[in-house]
C-alpha cells in the first residue's frame, strides 16, 4: 500500500506537531507547496518572502535528511500543488479561509496543536461568560500550568499583574540594551534571495522593503538558540520599557520571537517553560515585572488572540463598526512623510519587516484609525508588510484591538491618541517638523487635529461608551470656529 501524504504548510514547521507527530519516513511522504496565486495575491515585504521560503526549504531539507521523501513544489495554486498526493492529511491551518478551502478539497485535517490552550480550550473557557477579558483568561492559564506560581498556588510575588512597573517613558540618558541573537547566513539565504527576485520578475510581484540581512531564526536550531539567548541576556530587562519607543533602539528588550513562534519553529509552551525555569532558578534574580510581563504576552495575549479569532470568525474580519472607508496612507508604503514618528516607524519596518507592539498600535494603528482607513484594507496592509503576520493574529489585533472595528470586543475604547501620548512614550517629537503642542496651526502635529476630528466624526457612536464621556465632554467645549479649524486641518491628512 502506498504511503499517505502529510501536507506541511509554511507556518507549521514543527517536526513533532500536527500530522507529522509520531510519523516516520516509512509511514508517509511529505508535500509542501509554494503557490504562485498566493504570491501574487497581494504586495509583500521582501523579508517576509525570504523568511517563509527559506524556513520551508530548510524544513524540507531536514525531513529529507531524516529519510522522508519530500516534494517541495511551486504550483499555480495550492490545490494544483496537491496533485499526485495520496490520502493527504494536514494539521488544521491557522486561517479560517484555508480550513474551508481544504474541506472543499477533501483533505483530512488533524487538530492544530501549535498552541497551549487551543481553540477548543478557549471555547470552553468562553462559554457562558459575559466578558471575555484577557486578564481572567490569563489567570486561568497560569493556574492550570503553574507557570510563575508558588507551591501554595499563589502568583509569584503575590500579584497577578505588574503592568504598572512596565510603563516607563524613554529615559533622558538613552538606553543600551544587549544586542539580540543574530543568525549566521549561508548559501540557502543567497539562493532564496535569488528565488524571491525570480518570482518578482516572473509574476510581476509588488514587493517592498529590504531582505538584505536576515534577523530572525528560520530553523528549529536557530529558534532554540534565539530563545536561549533572549532568556539568558534580555528577558530580565523586558518589562520597564515594554511600551516605550526609542528611535535609535527600535528593538529594545523585545524578544523577536514572533517569527519562530508563528512559523511553528518554537512551541509557545517551550517559551513559557523557559520563562518559568528562569524564575525557579532564582540565582539570576530576574525581576518579576519582566518575567510576568513577558509570560503574559505568550500564554496571555498570544493564546487569547488565537482563541478569540476562532471564537468570532468568520464574520469578525469584515466588521467595520465605525463605517470607515479611507485608503491606507501612502506613507505606510514608502515612509515619505514629515511626521518623524510615522517616517521612523515605516523606515524600520521597510528595513526589517518588524516593529514592536507600540509603533504598530499607537503610531501606525492610531494614525490609520484617525485618518479614516478602511479596517479591511489596513488588515491587508499589515498582512503584506509584517514578517510575523498571519490571519489569526491580525484580525484580532487590527480589526479588534487597533481599529475598534468590532465596536469593543477586544478593546474597551478606541486606541486613538493625540500627540501628547506620542511625545510621552516616544523620542520622535523632539526632531519632528511638526509642533506637537498645537492643534490647528500650519505646522501643528497631525495627531492633534486628527484626534479631535475623529472624536467629532464618530461622536454619536462613541457616546454609547461610558469610558468616552469625559473626553467627549472636552470636545463639546470647543466653539464652532475651533471645530471648523480642527476639521480643516485634519482634512489635509484624512484619506476617506
Ligand atoms: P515581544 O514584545 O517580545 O512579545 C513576546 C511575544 O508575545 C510575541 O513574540 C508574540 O508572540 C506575543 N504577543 C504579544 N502581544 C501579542 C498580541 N497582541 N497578539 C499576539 N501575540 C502577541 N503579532 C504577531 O505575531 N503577528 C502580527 O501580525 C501582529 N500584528 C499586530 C498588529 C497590531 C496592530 C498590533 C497592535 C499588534 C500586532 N501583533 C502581531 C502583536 C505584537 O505587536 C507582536 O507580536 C510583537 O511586536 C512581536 O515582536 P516580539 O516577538 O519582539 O514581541
Amino acid at each position: 500500500m502506498s504511503r499517505r501524504t502529510v501536507v506541511v504548510l509554511g507556518d507549521q514547521l514543527s517536526r513533532t506537531g500536527g500530522a507529522l507527530a509520531d510519523v516516520g519516513p516509512e509511514d508517509a511522504s511529505v508535500r509542501m507547496v509554494i503557490s504562485r496565486a498566493k504570491l501574487a495575491q497581494r504586495p509583500w515585504h521582501r523579508a517576509k518572502l525570504h523568511l517563509v521560503l527559506s524556513a520551508m526549504r530548510r524544513f524540507a531539507d531536514g525531513l529529507e535528511a531524516e529519510g522522508f521523501q519530500v516534494d517541495l513544489r511551486t504550483a499555480d495554486t495550492f490545490a494544483d500543488g496537491l496533485t499526485g498526493t495520496t490520502d493527504p492529511v494536514v494539521m488544521a491551518p491557522s486561517s479560517w479561509d484555508l480550513r474551508a478551502h481544504l474541506d472543499d478539497l477533501g483533505v483530512e485535517q488533524v487538530p492544530n496543536d501549535a498552541f497551549i490552550v487551543g481553540e477548543q480550550g478557549f471555547a470552553e473557557w468562553a462559554e457562558g461568560r459575559k466578558s471575555l477579558g484577557l486578564e481572567w483568561f490569563y489567570r486561568e492559564v497560569r493556574k492550570d500550568t503553574g507557570w510563575l506560581m508558588t507551591d501554595e498556588g499563589e502568583p509569584a510575588g503575590g500579584e497577578w499583574n505588574y503592568d504598572s512597573e512596565n510603563r516607563e517613558t524613554p529615559p533622558r540618558q538613552g538606553v543600551d540594551p544587549p544586542a539580540p541573537w543574530r543568525p549566521t547566513e549561508d548559501d540557502v539565504d543567497t539562493a532564496v534571495r535569488s528565488q524571491v527576485s525570480a518570482f518578482e520578475n516572473a509574476l510581476d510581484l509588488e514587493l517592498y522593503g529590504s531582505m538584505d540581512q536576515r534577523l530572525f531564526p528560520v530553523t528549529r536550531d536557530e529558534a532554540l538558540a534565539a530563545l536561549d539567548d533572549f532568556v539568558s541576556n534580555r528577558l530580565g530587562g523586558f518589562g520597564p520599557l515594554e511600551d516605550a519607543v526609542i528611535a535609535e533602539q527600535p528593538i529594545l528588550w523585545h524578544s523577536l520571537l514572533s517569527v519562530p513562534l508563528n512559523y511553528g519553529l518554537l512551541h509557545p509552551r517551550e517559551v513559557c517553560e523557559a520563562t518559568d525555569a528562569a524564575w525557579r532558578d532564582g540565582r539570576r534574580n530576574l525581576p518579576l515585572n519582566s518575567l510576568e510581563g513577558f509570560l503574559r504576552q505568550i500564554c496571555g495575549w498570544r493564546e487569547y488572540v488565537w482563541g478569540i479569532y476562532w471564537h468570532r470568525m468568520p464574520h469578525w474580519r469584515s466588521d467595520n463598526h465605525l463605517g470607515q472607508d479611507g485608503a491606507v496612507p501612502d506613507a505606510f508604503w514608502t515612509g515619505e512623510t514629515d511626521m518623524a514618528c510615522v517616517r521612523g516607524t515605516i523606515d524600520d519596518l521597510l528595513s526589517r519587516g518588524w516593529n514592536h507592539h507600540i509603533p504598530r498600535l499607537m503610531i501606525l494603528g492610531s494614525y490609520a484609525l484617525m485618518v479614516g482607513t478602511d479596517p479591511q484594507e489596513l488588515t491587508e496592509w499589515f498582512h503584506s508588510m509584517y514578517v510575523d503576520a498571519f490571519d489569526w493574529v491580525m484580525v484580532p489585533n487590527v480589526i479588534g484591538m487597533s481599529q475598534w472595528a468590532d465596536g469593543g470586543v477586544m478593546a474597551t475604547k478606541p486606541y486613538a491618541s493625540s500627540a501628547r501620548y506620542v511625545n510621552k512614550m516616544t523620542t520622535y517629537c523632539g526632531d519632528c517638523a511638526f509642533d506637537h503642542t498645537t492643534r490647528t496651526e500650519p505646522d501643528s502635529c497631525p495627531f492633534n487635529s486628527l484626534y479631535w476630528d475623529f472624536l467629532a466624526r464618530h461622536r454619536d457612536t462613541l457616546a454609547e461608551n461610558r469610558r468616552m464621556s469625559m473626553i467627549l465632554g472636552n470636545l463639546d467645549r470647543f466653539d464652532d470656529a475651533e471645530r471648523r479649524a480642527i476639521a480643516d486641518r485634519a482634512g489635509q491628512f484624512r484619506t476617506d
